[in-house]
């Protein structure tokens, strides 16, 4: 594939060339031209928010059910079905270097987000019936909750989900009645493009989805305006605390996916072997460019050693390189300055005093791209940089400690809590210390993410959930509706007659 362009923008149902710089993405693997994004200009931003605005308040999605929502969005993933393998996967691998057997791998978890949808609807779509605790007679009245939609979402989403986590927020946005403004990273703006002609071809009313593929000051003018009712998004904790800070003055919601520094916490009653293999998921994933990642490993200190140079055997056993090669599973970072950044937190590990084990730079034989080392360090401390920062690549901290208290200690001594394992073959002690881990994704034995069931971060890792009814009630507002004349002791007719 040469350089791939795109230089459209869906607004209003239409589609129109975008008013912002050109943005020029470079290949990882090959430091070659790889595309070109014109980015969403202010007017269009604010196009697009009128747009929306607009839907939300005339067009007929609103007055639809839930369900009708769902029954017209959910053709939507045969169309992306038929252009994944040709279209959306090759993209990925050429503009953000992710080997080409993950990227045909991430239709699953895509697909999932429909399937979920699928599944909640019928739950989601129900009003429920609530009774009141009464005041001093104690008896209450009964009540009604519903459902409403928030208003204009802006879904902002970074590069490494590919379509995923635009999906993650569109789709519930939407099926909740949710009208919005997508902003992916310019890095996915072919799948980007490839969804917003696919939600056309479903015949969404114009409007109701806008999709503007943009960097960051498309990001901050969608977040900043005032038409905006609320902010799904993902990516940076620093980002996310600048979103925050902008959507403060009008209190508009809010959910934010953000970074972690997730603890894999390896129980003494492991066996060595089995653990550096149940490891591997949660650590090579996206070449380590995955939020959720377990990129501190806290192992009991009697076994570091052995543990270390498992795991560091079993990392070192991927198959590294060229993205486009099938058999790869770990390839360049994304970019220039996510390589930059791994190097220096690997500098500073080596500087701090860690143990290097495995890696700790840029491989042999890779003079263009922007490749780093699968990089293991023990005797990491945990006040270190490389246990406190996202690295956000494969660079992994082993971090001993002497008692299981200890261990839970240091996995929430972290400004994150986004996700973490335990690794243990007594599944009542795995399920103790799981419990006592802050963070909003805990598995046992494994990695476990899915589509269908809540993903979302403690502290400084983000607010809200992603995923499952709750992902969905995300986009709503709850109206209580009270029916007090429907009881006798507090129907006012009632109070009245007694008073006399
Ligand atoms: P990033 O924060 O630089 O950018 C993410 C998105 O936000 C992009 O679309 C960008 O254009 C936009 N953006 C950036 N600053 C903005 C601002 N001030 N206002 C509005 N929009 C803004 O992140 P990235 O480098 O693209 O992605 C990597 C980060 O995302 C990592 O920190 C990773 O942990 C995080 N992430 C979190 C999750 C999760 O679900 N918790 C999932 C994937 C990635």
């Amino acid at each position: 594939m040469g350089e791939l362009t795109v230089d459209r923008v869906l607004v209003g149902g239409a589609w129109t060339r975008p008013t912002g710089p050109e943005i020029r993405v470079l290949s990882p693997s090959t430091e070659e031209p790889a595309l070109r994004v014109v980015d969403a200009g202010p007017e269009d931003i604010d196009r697009a928010v009128a747009a929306a605005r607009k839907a939300f308040e005339q067009s007929p999605w609103r007055a639809m059910t839930p369900r009708q929502r769902a029954d017209v969005l959910l053709p939507v993933a045969d169309e992306l079905g038929r252009r994944w393998a040709g279209e959306i996967a090759p993209a990925f691998t050429q503009v953000c270097g992710t080997p080409t057997t993950v990227a045909h791998a991430f239709s699953g978890g895509a697909f999932g987000i429909f399937a979920d949808l699928a599944r909640t609807v019928a739950d989601f779509e129900a009003e429920k019936a609530v009774y009141g605790v009464g005041g001093r007679s104690g008896i209450g009245h009964p009540a009604q909750l519903v459902y409403e939609p928030v208003g204009v979402v802006a879904a902002i989403a970074p590069w490494n989900g590919q379509l995923y986590l635009t999906l993650t927020k569109l789709l519930p946005a939407l099926v909740a009645g949710c009208t919005v403004v997508a902003k992916p990273s310019p890095e996915t703006a072919i799948e980007a493009t490839i969804l917003a002609e696919a939600l056309q071809a479903a015949g969404i009313p114009d409007g109701v989805v806008n999709i503007l593929p943009g960097g960051r000051e498309a990001g901050q003018r969608l977040v900043s305006h005032p038409d905006v009712d609320l902010v799904a998004f993902t990516g940076s904790t620093a980002a996310g605390k600048a979103i925050m800070a902008s959507v403060s003055s009008r209190l508009a919601r809010l959910s934010l996916e953000l970074g972690g520094k997730s603890a894999g916490i390896v129980l003494d009653d492991v066996d060595t072997a089995t653990v550096a293999g149940q490891l591997l998921s949660g650590t090579a994933l996206m070449t380590g460019q995955a939020c959720a990642l377990l990129s501190r490993i806290l192992v009991p200190r009697t076994r570091q050693d052995e543990i270390a140079e498992a795991f560091s055997a079993a990392i070192g056993s991927v198959p590294f390189g060229d993205p486009i090669d099938p058999a790869t599973m770990m390839g360049p970072l994304v970019n220039k300055a996510g390589m930059q950044h791994a190097l220096d937190l690997i500098e500073s590990g080596k500087a701090e005093g860690a143990t290097l084990v495995r890696g700790g730079g840029r491989p042999n034989g890779y003079d263009r791209g922007w490749y780093v080392e699968p990089t293991v360090f023990k005797d990491v401390e945990n006040t270190m940089r490389i246990a406190r920062e996202e690295v956000f690549g494969p660079v992994y901290a082993i971090v001993a400690y002497d008692t299981e208290e200890q261990a839970i200690a240091i996995a929430n001594d972290s400004p994150f809590g986004l996700a973490g394992a335990v690794f243990s073959t007594d599944d009542a002690r795995a399920d103790r210390v799981v419990r006592s881990v802050r963070a909003g994704v805990m598995s046992i034995n494994g990695f476990g993410l899915d589509p269908g069931i809540p993903f979302g971060g403690y502290k400084q890792s983000g607010i809200g959930r992603e995923g499952g009814v709750e992902g969905l009630r995300m986009f709503t507002e709850i109206k209580a509706i009270h029916r007090p004349a429907a009881h006798p002791l507090t129907n006012g007719p009632a109070l009245a007659a007694s008073a006399h």
